[in-house]
């Protein structure tokens, strides 16, 4: 559905997309994750043929951006970082006026009207935009981002700036329109994309570092997959028993946590799940287990060790996703200055 290759934008001589490729298919929820500054708001308002690029190409259902400008657009809602609303335009006038202006067919009112109810802003239709709260107005350019019935929306940090209630609501209309749309969200926001995306683009510095679903990307940091587990037991023989589960690679006593339990860290072997095995074999020991629980690492705890690289190529060596660099080996080398053209 979007096709972007080798994408790359320079702001004067400042660099702030650097060949990014990816392909999201229709239907998918793609998440792009990064920090303030990334250059994910420059990637959307490309794909969204609002901002031109250097080098590279971007199709859309097929059409490239360049080629057929209006096609492609026509294909794409797009919810700006700050949306483009009219303040002193009633929320229906104003739906009305993005209606006109992106030369929609449907009939018009019962168009709007299913819009307005969809995103829940039909008991506020005559009021002022100016008069709108923060979180309804960020339903009010849902809805224009809406008119038209796109196939894909483009959402950028949509939820910036709302408070936990609206966040929520946000959430569960992406997760809604998720059913019928292809979509891209943005956030610096780790949660957010966890809640609603099932694959995630990470951006840092004008690349994409990784591009995976959330619980593989924790896995891959597996040296973090380690388990805890709090036994009444000999401390002795329980490290023996868990290092002879399968596909353990070690056992750590961390000392006694309460009056008579033993506190373990047991690290399983790469990309091996333990979970099961372990829980088995405290079970056939016949001690009492107090407490057991994954230290999966979080997405959180990822970004903030990806961000805190200290460069791209730590970052994907820290994720394992070296090799999504190897193709663009030979590109990287060149001096990027004499490769590109105005
Ligand atoms: P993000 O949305 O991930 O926060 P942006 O795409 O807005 O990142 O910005 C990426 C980088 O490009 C930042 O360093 C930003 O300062 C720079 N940048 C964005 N817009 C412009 C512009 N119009 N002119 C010059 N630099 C810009
Ligand atoms: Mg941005």
């Amino acid at each position: 559905m979007i096709e972007v290759k080798n994408l790359s934008k320079k702001y004067g001589s400042f660099l702030a997309v650097d060949d990014v490729s990816f392909s999201i298919e229709k239907g998918e929820i793609v998440g792009f994750l990064g920090p303030n500054g990334a250059g994910k708001s420059t990637i959307m308002n490309i794909i969204t043929g609002y901002l031109s690029f250097t080098k590279g190409s971007v199709t859309v259902d097929g059409i490239d951006i360049i080629d057929n400008p209006e096609a492609a657009k026509r294909r794409i809602g797009y919810l700006p970082e700050i949306p483009p609303l009219y303040m002193d335009m009633k929320v229906k006038e104003y739906l009305y006026f993005i209606y006109d202006l992106k030369k929609v067919k449907f009939p018009k009112a019962a168009h709007i009207s299913e819009i307005m109810k969809l995103v829940k802003i039909d008991n506020v239709e005559n009021r002022l935009i100016k008069n709108l709260s923060k979180g309804y107005r960020q339903r009010v350019g849902f809805a224009g981002a809406l008119v038209g019935n796109p196939d894909v929306l483009i959402l950028d940090e949509p939820t910036v700036g709302l408070d936990p209630k609206q966040i929520i609501e946000i959430r569960e209309l992406i997760s809604k329109l998720g059913r019928n749309h292809t979509i891209i969200l943005s956030s610096h926001i780790l949660s957010e994309i966890q809640a609603v995306c099932k694959r995630v683009i990470i951006i840092n510095k004008g690349q994409m570092i990784a591009d995976d679903t959330p619980e593989n990307l924790a896995q891959k940091l597996s040296y973090d997959n380690s388990l805890n587990a709090r036994i009444i037991c000999d401390e002795k023989d329980m490290i023996k028993a868990l290092s002879s589960v399968e596909g353990v690679m070690s056992v750590t006593s961390l000392g006694k946590a309460e009056d008579k339990a033993y506190e373990f860290n047991i690290i399983p072997k790469e990309n091996t799940d333990v979970r099961a095995a372990v829980f088995s074999k405290i079970k056939e020991s016949g001690k009492t287990l107090l407490s057991f629980s994954s230290n999966a690492v979080s997405l959180e705890q990822i970004f903030l060790r990806l961000t805190e690289a200290a460069d791209n190529d730590e970052a994907r060596r820290l994720l394992g996703t070296d090799d999504l660099t190897e193709e663009n080996k030979e590109s990287e080398e060149d001096n990027y200055d004499s490769d590109f053209q105005a």
